[in-house]
């Protein structure tokens, strides 16, 4: 992402560091290179991680709201213990038969809604975006594609194409159309189907065919949207009527995060062609995958070959496995539904005291806070930026979103307790008594 897009990035000389981390950073600038980007004016040396926590190379402890990577906690046990037994067993692909993959695409098709009916794998969520573009384009005949104003879908040339956070140097495929995400404040909920068809006419009249409309299900990188439920199905239904499919990114919201459902998807009432799905699915192995309905790989499938060296191995296999195991076995869509759903409560309480902070937005623990200028309610990056970075000192993690960065983005690991969400909202109270 562009340092525009990511408000709370380090920018050098912004903060006095202590020399041993500017030599870090020095270091990192010398063999990474220039494309990267840092959080936080103060970056973090972190060097282990439990649960909820993360602790730097001093030792202090961090209280992780932001990391839906590790979602079932990190280094969880169980799913450190899958891997290594796996590891130490067997590490080959898919070109050889081997129950793992078989277990996995069995488990996760049974959380999918019927008409699903493969799974493909890959490593990571710009991969299965990729192959879910090369699929809806050889099933449609189209290359139209539908995003939102402020999408993210990953980093290959096809995937950043329809990813207009990336911000102006990535430029949009001319056979691109965005649509504003269904904000309810603005109305643009009710006119989100409406915007759908508009853009798949435009691009008609374009002579490019729709081929598939793509959202992230809680839409993270527009500022979190996830009200009202039902927004989804008349988008879904007009991509469908102009004869292109229905792709729901899961990358953030899927593994049980909004609480209310497996699926982000699922909570809007609406049946997608293809699910990607990635990050918190191996809890920090990489493994991502694309589940869709059969007839849309058929004509691919005769025609040509899938193979991804890594994705689906018998050790991302295991991973996955492990992360579905933890999530039933410790109940926690439940635990996110539960205690995300206080946890906004007291985030609500505390706008009501703390007028820099607007509308508290999500499900589960998929959390948006917008920061807003009190005199005028208008969005208030800076002021974002400034309680991230806050917060950080604080030894608490967030990071912000939204096109103007003025969204507080809270996504903590699926296992974040009642506690958990007592000590964020006093370090969150601290912070905002000094920040305004
Ligand atoms: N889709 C969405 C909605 C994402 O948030 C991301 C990652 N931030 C991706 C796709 C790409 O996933 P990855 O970084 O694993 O390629």
């Amino acid at each position: 992402m562009t340092t525009e897009a990511m408000p709370n990035a380090y920018r050098p000389g912004a903060t006095n560091l202590p020399a041993r981390e500017l030599a870090m950073i020095e270091r990192r600038q010398a063999l990474l290179g220039p494309a990267y980007r840092l959080f936080y004016d103060r970056p973090l040396h972190l060097v282990h991680g439990e649960g909820v926590w993360l602790y730097d190379a001093e030792g202090r402890a961090y209280l992780d709201a932001y990391n839906n990577v590790a979602s079932v906690g990190h280094c969880h046990p169980r799913v450190v213990e899958a891997v290594a037994r796996q590891a130490a067993t067997l590490a080959t692909h898919t070109r050889y038969l081997h129950d793992g993959v078989l277990d996995l695409a069995e488990r996760l098709l049974a959380t999918l809604p019927a008409p699903i009916g493969h799974v493909m794998f890959t490593c990571t969520g710009s991969e299965a975006n990729d192959l879910a573009l090369r699929l809806a384009f050889a099933a449609t005949g189209g290359t139209g594609l539908i995003v939102t104003a402020n999408a993210y879908h990953g980093v290959t040339q096809a995937v950043a194409q329809i990813s207009p956070s990336l911000g102006p140097g990535v430029p949009l495929g001319a056979h691109v159309r965005t649509v504003p995400p269904p904000d309810p404040a603005t109305g643009d909920d009710r006119g989100f189907g409406p915007a759908v068809a508009a853009a798949c006419a435009d691009l008609l009249r374009h002579g490019i065919r729709p081929a598939a409309l793509i959202l992230d299900t809680v839409f993270s990188s527009d500022g979190v949207f996830t009200e009202p439920v039902g927004t989804l199905a008349p988008a879904a239904e007009a991509i469908r009527a102009a004869g292109g499919l229905f792709i729901a990114d899961e990358v953030q919201p899927g593994f049980g995060r909004t609480g209310e459902a497996m699926w982000g998807f699922a909570r809007h009432g609406v049946v997608p062609d293809m699910v990607s799905m990635g990050k918190p699915m191996g809890n920090g192995y990489p493994v991502a995958a694309l589940a869709l309905r059969p007839e849309l790989v058929a004509g691919f499938g005769a025609q040509a070959r899938y193979f991804n060296t890594f994705g689906g191995n018998a050790v991302a296999a295991a991973a996955a496995l492990a992360v579905l195991e933890v999530i039933a076995a410790e109940d926690l869509q439940r635990n996110a539904l539960t205690v995300g759903g206080r946890f906004r409560q007291g985030l609500s309480a505390l706008a009501t005291r703390f007028p820099c902070l607007g509308a508290v937005r999500g499900a589960g623990f998929f959390i948006g806070v917008e920061v807003i200028r009190p005199d005028s309610g208008l969005a208030d990056g800076a002021m974002a930026a400034r309680i991230v970075n806050r917060l950080r000192e604080a030894q608490v993690l967030i990071s912000a979103t939204g096109p103007q960065g003025h969204v507080l983005k809270i996504r903590p690991p699926l296992v974040f307790s009642d506690e958990n969400a007592a000590f964020f909202l006093d370090r969150l109270e601290s912070v905002l008594a000094t920040a305004e």
